[in-house]
């Protein structure tokens, strides 16, 4: 019998890496909805919009089709036809989308999209609010977790990986994920936050085939 798996936690926690590993393994749907909030932060950033324009930012979301194509190596996302993958993990989305996400009235759109996902179980689903407030109801939460001097750090080894030509230092990339994490705590519409009956893991000492082992020992018990 399928179950639902909810991974919430902090900015760069591994989150994505480990939810993606464990769906693989499961058999499962991964559903990264970061990258949502990071869709709607690109359009509106595109169009002008602002975060304090919240029915602008509603209208907007209404016409949005975002699609998550689980690949390989991670997902494509798509937005209106429009491959965003790259464009939404840039530095400049790092730094704006938490003050979207503080939108009570986009994360009511976009909670209710998530919950149609996960309605037929056999989900993995990563985010910030997913056990406290999308699938409560989820048979296996996770609250992943690591030092913001381990998570800044993994994060830069991931940039020059990807891009030598970095352009932003680690003492920067450390200071605004701490910026992201405070933004999430402190906002009103369902913030950041174990729940209840989450299980913690906190991943600083753990390589990740520990921590994906850990979370599916949870899920087939
Ligand atoms: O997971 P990721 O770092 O890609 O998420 C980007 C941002 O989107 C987070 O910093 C947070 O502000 C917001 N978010 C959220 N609720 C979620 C997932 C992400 O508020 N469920």
């Amino acid at each position: 019998n399928k179950i639902n798996v909810a991974i919430d936690g902090p900015a760069g926690a591994g989150k994505s890496t480990i939810a993606r590993l464990v769906s693989n393994e499961l058999g499962y749907v991964y559903i990264d909805t970061g990258a949502m909030y990071r869709a709607v932060t690109l359009t509106a950033m595109n169009n002008g919009i602002l975060p304090d324009q919240e029915n602008d930012i509603v209208e907007l979301t209404r016409g949005l089709d975002i699609e998550l194509i689980p690949e390989e190596n991670g997902q494509k996302v798509i937005v209106n036809g429009k491959d965003v993958t790259q464009s939404i993990r840039s530095n400049e989305i790092n730094q704006q989308v938490s003050k979207f996400a503080g939108v009570s009235k986009l994360r009511k759109l976009l909670v209710m999209k998530q919950q149609q996902l996960a309605s037929s179980k056999g989900v993995v689903m990563d985010g910030r609010d997913i056990a406290t407030h999308v699938i409560p109801n989820a048979e296996v939460k996770i609250f992943l977790t690591a030092s913001v001097e381990e998570r800044a750090s993994r994060r830069y080894k991931e940039m020059l990986e990807k891009s030598p030509s970095i352009a932003i230092s680690l003492e920067q990339l450390q200071k605004d994920i701490s910026l992201r994490d405070q933004m999430d705590l402190e906002r009103k519409a369902s913030p950041l936050k174990m729940a209840e009956d989450a299980i913690k893991v906190d991943s600083t000492n753990m390589t990740i085939l520990e921590v994906v082992q850990t979370i599916k020992e949870l899920c087939i018990k």
